[in-house]
């Protein structure tokens, strides 16, 4: 148990106006939300304020009445809107401290861009008496961790930490890793342990998925795990939780039920994402792949270059956007565009083996669709795709209708195509049943 027992209150506020006048997307709710959750905390509240110093002062009292941690983001810079260490410094009556020690940090992350140091960025190193700096390495002002003890307004008289961490995500997220999660553990000890894995599938629902899980996971469910869904764009994940010292084991357990169940739709676990999966499983087979695209534009080619290591097994990507383009650079015959269109199961699979011919690939994915809103036709709706994958084993062509918007369209799109290469991949380097 923790001395004061489960849950561990935790409230998050996010100071800014741009936040609230939808300048910029909170990612800072989502990120911290999902780092703590995945080691077994949660945040029960979370508040999205501007700038002002009221405004601030006023949502971490609050906070500071119910929570046993308040997280505030932004505000700590040397500008005059940055207001959120002196107004927590004056609400926990603690005296602001000049400390030598932030100058000669903020000097020194200066001169490794050989720029001298703003005389304003000095208010930086004003720290509360009994604060815990948090070293800021990706930026000048620190985050500051501070208890508050008594709180205040608070009736009873639990030590609770008021911990500020800086608005740019770039130098809060390793702040937030480094020291917070840390001290959480250290303050916050969870009673009991907390185990999660995540299974990441593609190419069936929700719906489907729960259908298919419930039944045979039901035993295990009823022995104290948690089962949840969580449904994106081309994707599922699916995800057990468990607490206590043997939760690790009942996990381990039901694992097997859910490989067996939709073990052909998953194509990883934890973060990794599909075009990570598709790079991993080429290169160990030492395999490699061509694109052709039409209407999702390269996205494919630019979702599978973010991939550290694609280089050993991406070859060639073309982007054949123009009728004439197909003919050109990937062969496709006059012919078979003129008798099936652009967007059809033979332009796709032309796409594909002169891709793969062409590149000397040993796999070649081909996509040609309508993005829409226009190009629709009588027989092709908005949303019409064909994919092709062609290896030496032959091409095969898939149809899908993907009725969205531009991006969204695009995007599940080049889901779609990578979960049939993924798939293609699974059952070459399947040992036989
Ligand atoms: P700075 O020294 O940059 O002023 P700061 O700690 O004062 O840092 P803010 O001024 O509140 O932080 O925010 C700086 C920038 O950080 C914002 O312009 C925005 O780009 C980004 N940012 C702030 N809050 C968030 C948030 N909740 N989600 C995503 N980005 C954010
Ligand atoms: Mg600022």
């Amino acid at each position: 148990m923790t001395p004061y027992g489960d849950p561990v209150v935790i409230e998050l506020i996010n100071t800014g106006a741009e936040l609230l006048l939808g300048r910029i997307l909170n990612t800072h709710q989502q990120w911290i939300c999902r780092q703590l959750s995945d080691r077994g905390y949660e945040v029960q509240r979370q508040l999205t304020v501007d700038d002002s110093a009221s405004a601030i002062e006023a949502a971490v009292a609050e906070a500071l009445v119910r929570a046993d941690v308040v997280i505030t983001t932004g505000g700590l810079g040397p500008t005059c809107d940055d207001r959120t260490r002196e107004r927590v410094a004056a609400l926990l009556g603690r005296r602001l401290v000049h400390r030598e020690e932030v100058v000669d940090q903020i000097r020194a992350y200066f001169a490794r861009f050989g720029r001298p140091m703003p005389e304003r960025t000095k208010v930086e190193a004003l720290v509360p008496e009994g604060a815990t700096i948090l070293t800021n390495a990706h930026g000048t002002a620190p985050g500051l961790a501070i208890p508050a003890n008594p709180r205040p307004e608070a009736e009873d008289r639990r030590p609770a930490w008021v911990i500020q961490l800086p608005g740019p995500p770039r130098e809060l997220r390793p702040m937030f890793t480094e020291y917070v999660l840390p001290l959480l553990e250290r303050e916050f000890p969870l009673s009991e342990p907390h185990f999660s894995r995540t299974w990441r599938t593609s190419g069936i629902g929700e719906s489907f998925l729960e259908e298919r899980l419930e039944g045979p996971l039901r035993p295990y469910l009823e022995k104290g795990l948690d089962l949840g869904f969580c449904a994106r764009v081309g994707e599922v994940e699916v995800r057990l939780e468990a607490r206590g010292a043997d939760g690790a084991a009942r996990i381990a357990a039901a694992a097997p039920v859910i490989e067996a169940e939709v073990g052909e739709s998953i194509f990883g676990e934890g973060d990794e994402l599909l075009e990570m999966a598709v790079v991993r499983r080429l290169s160990s087979m030492g395999k490699t792949v061509a694109l052709a695209e039409s209407c999702t534009g390269g996205l494919l080619a630019h979702r599978l270059t973010n991939v550290p290591g694609c280089s050993s097994v991406f070859l060639a990507g073309y982007v054949t956007y123009a009728n004439a383009s197909k003919c050109r650079m990937l062969g496709v015959s006059e012919e078979t565009l003129r008798e099936n269109g652009a967007v059809s199961e033979a332009v796709a699979r032309e796409m594909a083996e002169g891709a793969r011919e062409d590149a000397g690939a040993d796999y070649a994915l081909a996509i040609t669709g309508i993005a829409g809103p226009g190009g629709a036709t009588l027989n092709k709706p908005v949303g019409t795709v064909y994919m092709a994958l062609s290896s030496a084993a032959g091409t095969v062509v898939r149809h899908h209708l993907n009725a969205l918007d531009r991006e969204t369209f695009k995007f599940l799109t080049t889901q779609q195509a990578m979960m049939m290469l993924w798939r293609e991949l699974s059952r070459t380097t399947r040992p036989p049943t």
